[in-house]
C-alpha cells in the first residue's frame, strides 16, 4: 500500500527555500515602492528571469510535479513576498497555461517563448476573457470572432476588461464567441501576435490593491489574425461546435464536465496565492505582538491578542490543506465530486481577507499606516475573493455540485 506522508520531499524543500529566498531578498524589499508607483515592476521581473523563476521551464517543472504541490508551493512563497509583484511575475503564466491547455504543439512552441521574451528583454502576456457585461456570467460575452475563409483569417471585435497585463503584453490570448447561440460552448481562444493592428489598451485601472500589477481594458477593433492563431486549430473547433450543437438539439444537456474539471484544477493556485498573503500578514502580526508592550507586558500576553493569532494560524493551515488536497486530486485525476477546487479557493481567499484585517488590528495605529506592510497586504487580499470566480460563484459551484440542482 502506498505510504501516506505530508512531508515535502528533498527536491520540493529545495525549490521552496530557493523561492522563499527570492521572495524575501528581492520581492519584499521592492513591494512598497511598486505599490506606490502603481506600475509594472519590470526590473524585478527581469531579476526573476535571470534566476530562472520567470520562465516557462520553471512553471512546467512545477506543473508536472507528480504530487501536485509544485504550483501551490511556488504561489504561496512568491505571494508571501508581495501579491502585486508576484502577480506581475506569474500573470504571464496564466496566459501560457491557456495555450498549453488548448494549443497545438506548433502554437506552444511559437507563442509561449514570445510571451516571456528573454532575460535581457523580458515580455509579458495577457489572458483576456472578462468583459464589461460578462464577468461572472461568462456566457454573456459579446466579443465576436468571424472567420474570413477567403483570407484564412479571423476578424475579432469587442472590448475586454480587467485584463492583467492587458495592452502592455507582447502576446494577448483573447477569448471570443464564434457561435453566440451556443453560449460559453461557442467560445474559442485566439492568439493576438505582437504589433497586431486594431488591438489597443483602453483604460488602465487605479486599484485598491495589487497595485504593482497592471490591469486594463483591451479594445479589439477589426483585429485580423491568421487562421493559425486559433488555439487548437479549425478542425478541432468545428468538431467541438458540431458536438455542442448536437447536444443542444438533443435537449440542451450541457457539456460541462471538461470545463468544470479545468476550473477545479486551476482554482487551488489562486487559493495558494491567498495563503501566501495571509501567512505574510500573520508573521508580521506575531512578531509585533511579541515585541509591542502595553500595560508593562507584551500585547501577546493578553488572551485577546494571543487567541486571535491562534485563530489566524489555524485558518491559514486549514486553507493550505484544502489547497493541497485539491491540487493533489487534480494531478491524480480524482473526480471533484464536491467541487473541492472551488472549496479551496473560497476558504483560502476568505481567510486571507479575515487574517489580514486581524493583522491590521493587532498592529493598532501602526497597522493602519504604510510604514508597516500589513496595510498593503490587507488591501491586496481583497482581490482573492473577486478574480477567478467570486466567493459567491464558488459557493454556487459547490452548492450545485453537492445538490445536483441548478441552484441560482
Ligand atoms: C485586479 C483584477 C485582475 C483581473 N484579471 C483578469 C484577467 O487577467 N483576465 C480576465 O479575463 N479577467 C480578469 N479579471 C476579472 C475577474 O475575473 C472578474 O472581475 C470577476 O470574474 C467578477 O466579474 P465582475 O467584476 O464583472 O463582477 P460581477 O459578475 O458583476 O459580480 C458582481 C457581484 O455580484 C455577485 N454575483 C454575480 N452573479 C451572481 C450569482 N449568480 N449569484 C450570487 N452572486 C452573484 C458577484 O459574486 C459579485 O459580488 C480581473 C479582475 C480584477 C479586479
Amino acid at each position: 500500500m502506498a505510504e501516506f506522508t505530508m512531508e515535502l520531499n528533498d527536491e520540493q524543500r529545495e525549490v521552496r527555500d530557493w523561492l522563499h529566498g527570492f521572495a524575501a531578498d528581492v520581492i519584499r524589499p521592492a513591494a512598497a515602492e511598486w505599490d506606490e508607483r502603481e506600475e509594472t515592476p519590470w526590473p524585478v521581473i527581469q531579476e526573476a528571469a535571470k534566476v530562472g523563476i520567470y520562465s516557462l521551464d520553471f512553471y512546467a517543472q512545477q506543473y508536472f510535479d507528480p504530487t501536485g504541490l509544485g504550483i501551490p508551493m511556488a504561489m504561496e512563497e512568491l505571494f508571501w513576498g508581495d501579491a502585486g509583484i508576484a502577480l506581475s511575475i506569474v500573470g504571464t503564466g496564466l496566459a501560457a497555461v491557456g495555450v498549453l491547455a488548448n494549443g497545438t504543439e506548433e502554437q506552444i512552441g511559437t507563442w509561449i517563448p514570445q510571451m516571456y521574451g528573454d532575460q535581457n528583454d523580458v515580455k509579458v502576456a495577457a489572458f483576456c476573457s472578462s468583459e464589461p457585461d460578462a464577468g461572472s456570467d461568462v456566457a454573456a460575452m459579446r466579443t465576436r470572432a468571424v472567420y474570413d475563409e477567403a483570407k484564412d483569417e479571423w476578424v475579432i471585435n469587442g472590448t475586454k476588461t480587467w485584463a492583467t497585463n492587458g495592452g502592455i503584453a507582447n502576446v494577448h490570448v483573447v477569448v471570443a464567441s464564434v457561435d453566440a447561440e451556443l453560449g460559453s460552448k461557442g467560445h474559442a481562444s485566439f492568439i493576438v501576435p505582437p504589433g497586431t493592428q486594431g488591438l489597443a489598451q483602453g483604460q488602465k485601472f487605479k486599484k485598491h490593491g495589487i497595485r504593482a500589477s497592471h490591469t486594463a481594458e483591451v479594445i479589439l477593433d477589426n483585429v485580423r489574425v491568421p487562421g493559425s492563431c486559433l488555439l487548437g486549430g479549425k478542425e478541432k473547433l468545428d468538431e467541438r461546435l458540431a458536438r455542442a450543437r448536437e447536444k443542444a438539439r438533443a435537449g440542451g444537456e450541457r457539456v460541462k464536465n471538461a470545463a468544470m474539471a479545468t476550473f477545479e484544477a486551476s482554482r487551488p493556485a489562486v487559493g495558494a496565492m491567498a495563503v501566501g498573503t495571509a501567512r505574510a500578514a500573520y508573521e508580521v502580526a506575531l512578531d509585533y505582538a511579541r515585541t509591542r508592550e502595553q500595560f508593562g507586558r507584551p500585547i501577546i500576553d493578553n488572551q485577546g491578542v494571543a487567541f486571535q493569532l491562534a485563530d489566524m494560524r489555524t485558518q491559514i493551515d486549514a486553507a493550505r490543506l484544502l489547497v493541497w488536497r485539491a491540487s493533489w486530486m487534480a494531478v491524480s485525476g480524482k473526480p471533484f465530486t464536491a467541487a473541492e477546487g472551488s472549496m479551496s479557493k473560497l476558504f483560502a481567499s476568505e481567510t486571507a481577507k479575515k487574517v489580514t484585517a486581524q493583522a491590521v488590528q493587532i498592529l493598532g495605529g501602526n497597522g493602519y499606516t504604510r510604514e508597516y506592510p500589513v496595510e498593503r497586504m490587507h488591501r491586496d487580499s481583497a482581490i482573492y475573493t473577486i478574480f477567478e470566480g467570486t466567493s459567491e460563484i464558488q459557493r454556487l459551484v459547490i452548492a450545485r455540485t453537492l445538490s445536483g440542482l441548478p441552484i441560482r
